[in-house]
């Protein structure tokens, strides 16, 4: 072997080990096959909650694009009730009526085996804080779903609040498919305010609403 093509493969031995090492992230693809919708709250017109700091239409819409990209990514197949800063309503008389009731019709066309729509809460008393789930009593998985996640939540997070039911949103009466509302934390209260808009924060509760969702579908 001539001095060259020693050097050649010495060269390319060192190279190979310098090299970064591929490790294969392989997801878990626990919600494989399952049809998620998310609804981002409000929309149009309708800004939802708001202060100084925060509007809920624009935060309810950034917090269901990352949970999308995080059950998509467990292999879910996921649809977005809005996925821009526009409501449904399709008539200007009674226009939330009317985005609500769309919203409605939509969740339940598609059939899905969870819907979960997005809120922030807003309270003219600036003490109350924390994450809550509501549900109703429409179908009968609905408090099973929102007792799994909220019991993840609270593994992993704090101030989340006791799950509610509440049969009396029109837009949830509405819906046959399984499913529940989240009120992501209290825009009035200076702590959950900062933490909402805290992006860290954003994305631990996402990937702990996402953990809620497979523990629920694990065993049901
Ligand atoms: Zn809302």
């Amino acid at each position: 072997m001539n001095k060259y093509k020693l050097l050649i493969i010495i060269c390319f031995f060192l190279l190979t080990l310098t090299l970064p090492k591929v490790t294969a992230t392989v997801k878990n693809l626990n919600l494989i096959g399952k049809v998620i919708v998310l609804d981002a709250g409000h929309g149009g017109k309708d800004d939802g909650a708001v202060n100084s700091k925060i509007i809920e239409r624009e935060l309810n819409l950034i917090l269901v694009k990352k949970l999308e990209k995080e059950l998509v990514s467990q292999g879910a197949i996921v649809y977005l009730t809005r996925e821009d800063e526009n409501d449904l309503s399709t008539t200007t008389v009674n226009r939330k009526r009317s985005d609500l009731y769309n919203r409605a019709k939509y969740i339940d066309k598609i059939s899905p085996d969870m819907y979960i729509s997005i809120h922030l809460n807003s309270s003219s008393s600036p003490s109350w804080r924390g994450l809550q789930i509501f549900y109703t009593s429409k179908n009968e998985k609905n408090k099973l779903i929102a007792e799994t996640i909220t019991n993840h939540l609270k593994e992993k997070m704090s101030n989340i609040r006791e799950i509610k039911k509440d049969n009396t949103y029109y837009m949830y009466k509405h819906i046959s498919s399984p499913g529940i509302l989240i009120e992501a934390g209290f825009i009035s209260n200076p702590s959950d305010n900062y933490l909402l808009r805290n992006e860290e924060y954003q994305d631990k509760l996402i990937i702990s609403i996402s953990e809620g969702i497979e523990k629920y579908f694990k065993n049901n």
